[in-house]
């Protein structure tokens, strides 16, 4: 990977970015730089927007609790989102939380709450998903903003999936095989490619019938041990990212 300045803070901003734009921060942005971070005037911090790639910005301190950037110069150029879509029941809370921010982390460009029969919470705080991603984004030195979709029941959701997008499918019930030889045989797939992962009760025969169903569903062990759903969400998109993905 190219020589990156990880200790470097990144913020995301929801404005256009250019040389010398100048943008003023909110009170919690500033608040984090000036007295969190205590960035001094003339700082630097790396920003991005999701659309103009990323960018070095000044900090230019307009009193004690208020600050401005100023768009220096562009460090990383924009880049596509991933097409790779990671389908989950949603989980409570602090698990969820943490299930999107490491779906966001592994790579996942857009993340699809689906509601199957055992799924423990059926109403989702898209908001909060939505922060959760971009507090990923600026930590891990992602340039693309995850697209967070409404929660969509099993059957809409497979409905909508494109025929040829490799969708992988985590039973819980497959007989142990390895996974990545099961996704190595799909070679390249220009089509992108999807995940799904259940709820902690997991998949009903039913569901389990309607998903394999889908044209191109690749079905994975992830080993003889049943792990909890966000563990799940880790350790198949490790194994994609790392067959099909852009781990290679
Ligand atoms: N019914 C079990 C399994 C649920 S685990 C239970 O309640 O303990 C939650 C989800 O993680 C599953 O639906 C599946 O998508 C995934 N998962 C967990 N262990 C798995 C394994 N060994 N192989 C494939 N998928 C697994």
């Amino acid at each position: 990977m190219a020589a990156y300045d990880f200790n470097a803070p990144r913020l995301f901003v929801s404005v256009p970015l250019q040389k010398n734009a100048r943008i003023a921060l909110d009170r919690g942005q500033a608040n984090y730089l000036l007295n969190v971070l205590r960035l001094r005037d003339g700082e630097s911090v790396l920003i991005f927007n999701g659309q103009d790639g990323e960018w070095r910005a000044e900090v230019s301190v307009e009193g004690r609790k208020s600050a401005d950037l100023v768009c220096a110069e562009q460090t990383r150029a924009q880049t596509t989102r991933p097409d790779l879509i990671y389908a989950f029941a949603p989980l409570k809370h602090a698990r969820l939380d943490y299930m999107v921010q490491k779906a966001v982390e592994m790579g996942a460009g857009i993340l699809q709450p689906v509601i199957t029969r055992r799924t423990q919470s059926t109403r989702v705080n898209l908001e909060r998903m939505r922060s959760n991603a971009v507090e990923a984004v600026e930590q891990c030195g992602i340039l693309t903003i995850p697209e967070v979709r409404e929660e969509e029941n099993l059957k809409r959701f497979l409905n909508a999936l494109e025929k040829d997008r490799v969708l992988v499918f985590c039973d819980e019930n497959a007989p142990v095989s390895n996974p990545v030889e099961a996704l190595a045989k799909l070679g390249n797939n220009p089509a992108g490619l999807a995940v799904i992962v259940g709820p902690e009760g997991g998949f009903t025969d039913q569901e389990r019938a309607l998903v394999a169903a889908h044209e191109r569903c690749v079905c994975v062990s992830l080993g003889p041990r049943i792990l909890r759903a966000d563990t799940a969400a880790v350790a198949a998109l490790a194994i994609v990212q790392s067959v099909l993905g852009d781990w290679h």
